[in-house]
């Protein structure tokens, strides 16, 4: 029925006063559980929501978003922080620029390099080549002349040599006679960490002084993702991450876990075989994904901007003192429609969408509460006490409605101020009046 609508409306709406310990001791459990489920680390997950539950303890609520919501805002926020803020640089400025690619074998850097060349061939109109220094399997030189085929990309190779080193030296040699502005050498790699490996690539690496050395990692290797990154950055040092095989659900959890355990940036996302499918890594995006939270930060954004506090802080002590009139509801009603369709921005907080599915919740109902309100006079909405029997004959008829309803509003009307009354004396409900 109605007033049951309105309650679960309000409920949803009407914030609860400041963030505290008790209040969001549970946001902080699921989230945690979220990232956990996104694949970062136990550990790293716990430090992350100690620290947002520190930044996040007193800070204020609008009357529009509860608790909960603004702490998924603010975990949000960190997340995108933690994962560098904005998308960073990439240099492939040099002549030639040149770039080392490194990472286990299977992790998908023979795929990441042709993918690299693409990108900057066709966005950044450069003219790269690819290397194969991939010494130890002869069909890696072939899988990379296929795929330089398919992006028309000349592809450096030397089949009987077996030095590393020299296959990088030369070809950068034959870049610049070439007039290539940019070398991608694709490397090799093994199964697990591997002194010889890295000793090989950090030889390349002392050999050629690239300007970017990128680590390459399948995202969906999960917590295995960072001890292998950390291997590789203490040989390595190198420039940025990139994270392959983000296909489908893979969470990206570990893109966190990365970013967090070597201070790297990640610079590039690749999912599915197809070589135009490589994207620059924003961390606003990854924040959204390891969230899986739907769209309540778009929730909570739309309510921040709509809401006056100023209003709200007037709205809780009216409540408060049991003044709480027909002039405040429908300026309250304006605000919501203000910020959409009801049922929309119900819509939008996690776990609700699903169960008003189908419950009329329509704009409609509220359309007729507001043609009630607008037909009572100024006086009358302030103080409903005034409306007596020919009042409330002229509100129905002033509002298309009969008799029964206005009555049955009215009733309703007063069992939602007493039910806000008694929300407003409950602990929390005080915690955020103190300001
Ligand atoms: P490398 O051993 O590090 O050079 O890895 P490869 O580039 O040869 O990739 C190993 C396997 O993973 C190949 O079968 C690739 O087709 C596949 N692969 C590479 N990148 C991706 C990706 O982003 N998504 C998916 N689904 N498969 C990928
Ligand atoms: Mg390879």
């Amino acid at each position: 029925n109605l007033t049951d609508r309105l309650e679960s409306a309000f409920k949803q709406i009407k914030g609860e006063g400041r963030i505290t310990d008790l209040n969001i001791a549970a946001t902080v459990k699921d989230i945690r559980r979220a990232l956990v489920d996104a694949d970062v680390n136990y550990k790293i997950a716990k430090e992350f929501t100690d620290r947002v539950k520190d930044k996040a303890m007193g800070e204020k609520v609008l009357t529009a978003v509860s608790p909960g919501q603004l702490m998924v805002k603010i975990v949000k926020d960190e997340l995108v922080d933690l994962m560098g803020g904005s998308e960073s640089e990439f240099n492939a400025k040099g002549n030639p620029a040149v770039i080392l690619i490194a990472g286990l074998q299977g992790s998908g850097k023979t795929t990441f390099s042709a993918k690299l060349a693409n990108f900057l061939k066709t966005r950044s109109r450069l003219s790269p080549m690819l290397v194969a220094a991939d010494i130890y399997r002869p069909a890696a030189i072939d899988q990379l002349k296929v795929l330089g085929e398919q992006i028309q990309v000349d592809v450096y190779s030397e089949p009987e040599n077996k030095n590393a080193v020299q296959i990088a030296t030369n070809a950068i040699k034959e870049a610049r006679s070439k007039n290539k502005n940019v070398v991608i050498i694709d490397t090799a790699g093994r199964l697990a960490i591997d002194e010889a490996m890295m000793t090989e690539v950090a030889n390349v690496k002392s050999a050629v002084n690239p300007q970017e050395i990128l680590f390459v990692v399948d995202s969906m290797t999960g917590q295995d993702a960072v001890n292998t990154a950390k291997a590789f950055n203490d040989r390595l040092n190198f420039t940025g991450v990139v994270l392959t095989k983000l296909d489908g659900d893979t969470r990206g959890g570990a893109a966190l876990s990365i970013k967090y355990t070597v201070e790297k940036p990640i610079k590039f996302v690749s999912s599915g075989e197809k070589l135009d499918t490589l994207d620059v890594f924003y961390p606003e995006r990854m924040a959204q994904r390891i969230l899986g939270m739907g769209d309540i930060t778009t929730l909570v954004e739309k309510a921040q901007q709509q809401f006056d506090e100023e209003q709200a802080r007037k709205l809780e002590k009216k409540i408060r003192k049991n003044q709480f009139n027909f002039e405040d509801f429908k300026q309250q009603l304006e605000q919501i429609k203000k910020m959409g369709n009801i049922k929309d921005l119900l819509g939008m907080i996690p776990g609700v969408g699903k169960a008003i599915k189908d419950i009329d919740i329509s704009d409609d109902a509220f359309k007729g509460i507001e043609a009630m309100i607008n037909s009572m006079t100024r006086q009358e909405r302030e103080d409903p006490d005034l409306i007596n029997m020919s009042r409330k004959q002229r509100i129905a008829k002033g509002s298309g409605k009969d008799l029964n309803e206005v009555n049955a509003f009215l009733k309703q009307f007063e069992q939602m101020k007493q039910m806000m009354k008694m929300m407003n004396k409950m602990p929390m409900g005080r915690m955020g009046m103190k300001r």
